[in-house]
């Protein structure tokens, strides 16, 4: 352990574009829940409050070639053209129109730019509101609302293109990362470790899938069950992905980052609020800040745009506040920590704080000890 990133700056930096409102699913499917209202909302309410003090960037658009990082050229010419002929459907739930390709290089691009930023020391956290999403996007196939994996290409071009050795990758978006999963799993330069419903969409991810080849191990899947809480969320981060994490030892912790496990989303099942996200997110970032490594988080899923909005809100207060970090210069306009950082819990949270576990949680997390413990000390 070091504490390499105490110098850093502590203003996080905050990625998006316009070119990300011109993704619009519903121009073919009527109602579809990806809409640019999620990002026009949540910017809105970030402006009302003066950006929380995060430096605002443009993601840049990565170029084309760019995307052959981790997808096949040959489907990244076949979106392309769909785009350019005016889009359609990719599947049941994925559509495109012209300005998505276009989109799409600036989600990829923010989350490239945003990886590149960090690791030059530029600041210690980010966040990049982008969309399409990417978490379920592989290789090969554009899937799951996402047209490529904005978070796959921040961590391979980390390592190809920024020196990082070993990227973790926390996906606690509420579905399966199929696509991050399947990029990486027979590398073990990128641990993932991945949070989600069981039997909710993509239906990847079981907890004895660990990834393969020289990459077994290095795949983390942690299924809970629906109605699950920010106890056993905030359990399996602290009790299984912080303790591989910090033996992992990564240069470089992204973070496939949905709001889709709220309670109140319209897509899923689990049960965690707004004050959730925060407490999980300052857990990740004392992990992070622990290890020295700067921490990038890219905007996955999360429907109800008002809940998204608010919490980013609760989120990127908590990420900028710092644990033990000195306080002199922040003048006194820091935000408040969000989550307690030990003994007892702040506040009493409908859906729970520190303990809170029932019993059906805890055989979640001894089953989920007893086989992550195969390959990482926890
Ligand atoms: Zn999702």
């Amino acid at each position: 352990m070091n504490h390499a990133a105490a110098h850093l700056a502590r203003t996080g930096l905050f990625f998006s574009h316009p070119a990300c409102l011109g993704h619009d699913p519903s121009v073919y499917s009527p109602g579809h829940p990806d809409t640019p209202r999620r990002l026009i909302v949540l910017e809105a309410a970030l402006a009302e409050r003066d950006w929380l003090g995060w430096r605002q960037l443009p993601a840049p658009a990565l170029a084309p070639e760019r995307l052959e990082l981790v997808h096949d050229g040959a489907h990244v010419s076949r979106i392309r053209e769909l785009c350019a002929g005016g889009g359609g459907a990719i599947d049941p739930d994925t559509f495109v129109v012209e300005a998505s390709f276009a989109a799409a290089l600036h989600a990829a691009g923010g989350a490239c730019e945003m990886a590149r930023a960090l690791i030059a020391g530029e600041a210690d956290v980010g966040f990049c509101a982008v969309r399409p999403a990417g978490h379920h996007a592989e290789a090969e196939r554009s899937m799951g609302f996402c047209l490529f994996n904005n978070v796959a290409l921040a961590a391979a071009s980390a390592i190809a293109e920024r020196g990082a050795e070993r990227v973790l990758i926390i996906d606690w978006d509420v579905h399966a990362g199929n696509g991050t999963a399947e990029i990486f799993r027979h590398r073990p330069d990128v641990l993932l470790a991945c949070i989600h419903e069981q039997d909710l969409y993509p239906g990847s991810g079981p907890l004895q899938d660990a990834g393969s080849g020289e990459g077994e191990g290095y795949t983390i899947n942690l299924p809970v069950p629906a109605r699950s809480g920010e106890p056993l969320w905030s359990a399996l981060l602290r009790e299984i992905v912080i303790p591989a994490g910090r033996a992992f030892d990564p240069d470089l912790v992204l973070v496939s980052c949905g709001f889709d496990a709220h309670a109140a989303d319209p897509l899923a099942n689990c049960l965690l609020q707004t004050s959730s996200f925060a407490h999980i997110a300052a857990l990740v970032q004392d992990a992070a800040r622990d290890l020295g490594a700067p921490l990038g988080l890219v905007l996955e899923g999360g429907y109800d745009s008002a809940v998204l909005a608010e919490c980013v809100c609760a989120v990127l207060p908590a990420l900028a506040a710092s644990a033990g970090a000195p306080v002199a210069g922040a003048a006194g306009g820091e935000p408040p920590r969000a989550a307690p950082r030990s003994g007892a819990p702040a506040g009493a949270r409908s859906a729970g704080s520190e303990g809170g576990l029932q019993r059906s949680d805890e055989e979640v997390l001894r089953r989920a000890r007893a086989q992550v413990g195969r390959y990482w000390p926890l």
